[in-house]
């Protein structure tokens, strides 16, 4: 509850409304139009309590040095203007004095800015914990994690030079001291298909230019790669292979240092470029039709010379390769036969396999990074996670990513109210006050639609995905419309009386997220969720004398006897979003909500209808509402005393007496009504902020 007593200092010396639930009235419109002067002056937070609101700026602002960290680590919270440092500080203070876990939520949409954001605290981290070699190393390779997860990880795309096309959650674990001793990285849903098409402007993974810009010429030739990104099937359809913000050879060097400082063996790296050059290599592997004698399509590869490279780069004969990219074995009564794909047929398996290479080397870098960074010996330690994960995202079309995503943020929104609530119903049990109850909407309903087991949409997903024979994701639309006809925020285009809305396509379904309505195209569910790989692919990795990769499909082993499928896409993201929110309740949260000025990357540029937008997805006026439906404003006791002191001529110039009682001869000689103010424990509660301007104006005058 620092921030707000901190909101009075900063009132008088800045511009808006440092703290957003002191705004009078408390309007949409008048929280659009604060945000909007502060970002004129640069500043760029905005508190609503203890929540920071951050605009990116898009322009280096003087706000991140060693200096104004020193400034917020040695000087009172609410004497300063709101920062990222200011929670920062809060939260690695009360997990190092007191000893309760924290974790910051960075949320918003892309391009605003919570992995910047995120960077910000682990500077800040970083700086005012303790030095020493060992704690430095520690510090070193935490750091170094993000440029190496973001050359892997980001990508170029029309909302950001430097989009995180992954989730990431990171644990940063402190000994005793409140040192750093280690942590752990939890990766949640990378884009791969991006590995295969990207939207034209935008660019495949950052790491594919860098390796070919970057790389020596021995490093190259042994790769087998030229040096021209045009050459490569996977990077010259966009549009889009240099970016002006971007220098690729200098990151590649900035990557193979962060690997080397995490701990990275040599053959290791060499292993992963081995990786990457191969899934360029695949990438121009072209197939031809071919007629079979029985009538049946087949395929050949017209140029054996990128085939037999990657079988080099992978250590496996070029003729296996060449077949399981061409063929398939399928079993017929209890007989395996191999049947041919057709060209289109072989080139998705090869777009599978190169999608499948792609993520699961991702994962594999994550636990390799993991293995380094964690903790060596057994001991206690105390957490600060830090969660930096795609915001709710509305597109002209929406697809299983979407969906995925947007479920995610619904949980996370549950949970942000949930917490926000009972962070004041504690306050105020603390205090002996009596708790307003506070309307709310509670979008549970949302979450069980998504992910209810058996009944919930992603359960009818994984139904259809199992059931034998002629599934299609029309099949899948017709059981939701069926299952969730009744249901009060599912709609789709079937099931209107009213069939004439053209915004609601017939191969759609649509959900009032507690955001807004989103609309989803159900083309390509069924098959993302499957998310399967030939087997003859995997056994093909499996056999490669190349360590990597074999570790990467271990279910190509063919003495693995059992076919179990692997679980769903689905079933596997909803597993881990419960073990991440289970997680983020057992700590301390602290929330950042990050917001895109305009759409132009432009500095110094607010659109108002823009960030309204986003204001509303991240449910901000609600979490206002919460905020204030008691007491807008609260302070201790001693602290308003002395500011307001002057007010009253029993309290000035000096009053030796009890605090409360100077207090209240404050009050009584202002009018201010009983029902304006509650006395708590240790803190006075002022209901309207109005009764607080019209202090700080009586202040002014004297
Ligand atoms: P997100 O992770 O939300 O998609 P990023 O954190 O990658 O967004 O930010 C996108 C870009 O915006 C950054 O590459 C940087 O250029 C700019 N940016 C973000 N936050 C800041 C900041 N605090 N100061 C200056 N520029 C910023
Ligand atoms: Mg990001």
């Amino acid at each position: 509850m620092a921030l707000h007593q901190g909101a009075l200092a900063i009132l008088e010396n800045n511009v808006g409304v440092s703290d957003a639930v002191l705004l009078d009235p408390m309007t949409e419109e008048a929280f659009l139009e604060n945000l909007q002067t502060r970002f004129k002056h640069n500043q760029i937070y905005t508190y609503i309590g203890t929540v920071v609101v951050s605009v990116n700026p898009y322009q280096n602002l003087p706000l991140y040095t060693p200096d104004v960290i020193d400034e917020y680590r040695s000087r009172n919270i609410y004497e300063l203007p709101p920062h990222i440092y200011a929670i920062s500080d809060e939260a690695y203070r009360s997990m190092r004095d007191r000893n309760l876990d924290q974790c910051v939520i960075i949320s918003g949409e892309s391009g605003a800015g919570k992995t910047e954001a995120s960077k910000v605290i682990m500077q800040y981290v970083a700086q005012v914990s303790g030095k020493g070699r060992e704690i430095d190393r520690v510090k070193e390779q935490l750091l170094q994690s993000n440029p190496v997860l973001e050359a892997f990880g980001n990508a170029k795309t029309l909302r950001n030079d430097n989009s995180s096309r992954f989730g990431k959650y990171m644990d940063i674990e402190f000994d005793f001291k409140g040192d750093p001793i280690g942590g752990v990285i939890t990766n949640y849903l990378l884009e791969k298909s991006r590995v295969a098409s990207q939207t034209p402007g935008e660019r495949n993974f950052h790491i594919f230019y860098q390796l070919l810009a970057g790389a020596d010429s021995t490093l190259l030739e042994s790769l087998k790669l030229s040096s021209k990104p045009d050459d490569y099937g996977f990077l010259n359809k966009s549009g889009c292979i240099k970016v002006d913000t971007i220098d690729d050879a200098a990151n590649f060097n900035a990557v193979k240092v962060g690997m080397e400082v995490i701990g990275f063996y040599r053959d290791e790296i060499s292993q992963v470029f081995q990786l990457i050059a191969s899934v360029l290599k695949l990438g121009n592997v072209k197939f031809v039709h071919r007629s079979n004698p029985d009538g049946t399509d087949g395929c050949d590869i017209n140029s054996g010379q990128e085939v037999s490279d990657v079988a080099q780069l992978l250590g496996c004969p070029a003729k296996d390769l060449t077949s399981a990219l061409t063929q398939r074995t399928v079993e017929v009564k209890r007989e395996k036969v191999k049947t041919d794909f057709s060209e289109e047929g072989a080139t998705y398996a090869r777009d599978a396999l190169c999608k499948a290479i792609y993520s699961r080397l991702f994962s594999w870098l994550v636990e390799r990074i993991n293995d380094s960074i964690k903790v060596k010996h057994e001991q206690k330690t105390k957490v600060m996670g830090v969660l930096d994960i795609y915001g709710f995202e509305v597109f002209k079309t929406n697809n299983f990513e979407q969906f995925i995503i947007n479920y995610c943020n619904e949980k996370l929104q549950q949970i942000f109210i949930e917490l926000t609530l009972k962070e004041e119903q504690e306050e105020y049990i603390r205090e002996s006050i009596e708790w307003i109850h506070v309307d709310y909407f509670n979008n549970a309903v949302i979450c069980d639609l998504i992910e209810k087991n058996n009944v919930g949409i992603l359960a009818l997903l994984d139904e259809q995905c199992l059931l034998p024979g002629n599934v299609t994701d029309k099949t899948f639309l017709e059981k939701l419309n069926q299952k969730c006809k009744d249901h009060p925020h599912y709609e789709s285009r079937a099931l209107r009386k009213n069939q004439s809305d053209r915004t609601l396509p017939h191969d759609a379904f649509r959900l009032k997220h507690y955001a807004g309505s989103v609309t989803y195209k159900v083309d390509g569910f069924i098959d993302k969720n499957n998310d399967l790989l030939y087997r003859d692919l995997s056994q093909a990795m499996y056999a490669c004398n190349h360590k990597l990769i074999r570790k990467l499909f271990p279910e190509g082993n063919p003495s693995q006897k059992s076919l179990k499928r692997p679980p769903t896409a689905g079933s596997q993201f909803k597993v881990s979003v419960q073990a991440l929110m289970k997680n983020l309740l057992s700590k301390n949260p602290n929330y950042i909500r990050c917001v895109k000025p305009n759409d132009d990357k432009s500095a110094g540029v607010l659109d108002l209808d823009i960030v309204k937008h986003q204001v509303r997805y991240l449910g901000l006026m609600e979490n206002i509402r919460v905020k204030r439906a008691g007491y807008a404003f609260r302070q201790v006791y001693a602290q308003f005393l002395y500011r307001y002191k002057m007010l009253a001529d029993e309290t000035w110039p000096s009053w030796s007496g009890d605090a409360v009682e100077g207090i209240k001869y404050i009050i009584a000689n202002q009018g201010i009504p009983d029902d304006e103010i509650a006395f708590g424990k240790s803190k006075i509660f002022i209901r309207n902020p109005k009764t607080l301007f019209d202090l700080e104006g009586q202040r002014r005058e004297r």
